[in-house]
């Protein structure tokens, strides 16, 4: 009989790719999602697809789901600044509450189950590449208090089970992750500069722009997120491409790459904006023999030509 998993955030830009990844691999589906921030375009093509069913439901209440269940992939989080800002108790509770339910469903059914944390966990680190062995620097009550401390609780309630109840976890910590599917108005940084480059608007860099983030694309991300979930190691693992940027250096990349001569302009930097983030993969190499494929050239490329084909109905449909 085929591996039954499920995945919580299915409509979403990261668990709609592994939803497609799981069937691909022969698993059966059932994807959970209550919309907030995803969209059901997102998963449009599965749903006459036999190994799929799609249960839209707020995991911040109880979760129920009939039958055997081999796995649980849970992504259900706003995962975008400006998402997580206009939900900061959603945010809260779908990564504390909604990830007790998860893990109470996991140890009734007897199923493993991987958590998307985030590099989100170093906060504005001090500490350059970040591996897993440092432990942060949040500010809790600042405006991404609720997101980073969210996904802090949610890494110490998988630990404690799997401690206290021999649950078996998987804890991904996710640095900047990026592709189709991405909401063109979600406020992160890629779709904001390739969607004002489609509208023909002024690049908007936030501070200086000497802040760097290192972006992984996406299909190196769901690898990664395949790899640990079947892989019999239980501490956090960080996955991204350390290719690392500035945020100036990446909007004159996006200049070129969409061949537009719009200008840049630079905004007010948002509160506790990470100075620098790249990740330390050498654990990811180590234990589960992954590191990134796809250059960020290809990526860019890739992810530009989605938006850039999308009908204008969709764009619009796409910035509600
Ligand atoms: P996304 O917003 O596209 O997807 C999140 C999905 O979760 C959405 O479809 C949303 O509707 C759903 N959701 C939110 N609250 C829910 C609830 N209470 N009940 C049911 N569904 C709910 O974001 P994404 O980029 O795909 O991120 C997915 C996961 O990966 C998140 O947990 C995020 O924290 C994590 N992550 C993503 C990145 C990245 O770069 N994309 C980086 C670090 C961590
Ligand atoms: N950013 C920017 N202009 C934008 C959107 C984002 O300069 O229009 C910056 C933002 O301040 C941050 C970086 O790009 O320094 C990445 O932002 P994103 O929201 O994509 O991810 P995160 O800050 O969560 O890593």
């Amino acid at each position: 009989m085929a591996n039954r998993i499920l995945i919580t955030g299915a409509a979403g830009f990261l668990g709609s790719h592994l939803c497609d990844r799981f069937l691909k691999e022969g698993y059966e589906v059932i994807g959970m999602d209550n919309l907030i921030t995803g969209d059901l375009k997102n998963i449009e093509h599965l749903m006459k697809v036999q190994n799929f069913e799609f249960h839209h439901h707020d995991i911040t209440k109880f979760v129920h789901v009939a039958g055997d269940l081999d796995y649980i992939l849970h992504f259900a989080s706003p995962a975008s600044p400006i998402d997580y800002l206009k939900i900061p108790i959603q945010t809260l509770k779908v990564g504390s509450i909604g990830t007790l339910h998860c893990l109470g469903l996991a140890k009734e059914k007897d199923a493993r189950i991987l958590i998307a944390s985030t590099s989100e966990v170093y906060g504005d680190p001090l500490v350059h590449p970040q591996d897993e062995e440092y432990y942060g620097n949040v500010n809790a009550i600042g405006p991404r208090g609720v997101y980073d401390e969210a996904k802090r609780f949610q890494e110490s309630i998988t630990m404690a089970y799997h401690n206290f109840h021999g649950l078996e976890t998987r804890i991904a910590r996710i640095f900047n992750t990026y592709g189709p599917r991405m909401r063109l108005n979600d406020g992160r940084v890629i779709p904001a500069f390739i969607g004002q480059a489609l509208r023909g608007e002024d690049i908007t860099v936030f501070g200086d722009g000497s802040q760097t983030r290192s972006f992984c694309f996406v299909d190196d991300q769901v690898e990664g997120i395949y790899r640990l979930l079947l892989s019999d190691y239980s501490q956090p693992v960080n996955i991204g491409n350390p290719d690392e940027i500035s945020i100036l250096d990446f909007a004159k990349e996006i200049i070129k790459l969409t061949g537009t001569d719009q200008k840049i302009i630079f905004e007010q930097l948002p509160k506790d904006d990470p100075m620098q983030r790249q990740p330390d993969i050498t654990r990811a190499k180590e234990v589960l023999g992954w590191e990134p494929k796809v250059s960020r050239a290809e990526g860019m490329q890739i992810t530009y030509d989605y938006f850039r084909n999308l009908s204008q109905t969709e764009l619009e449909k796409r910035e509600h």
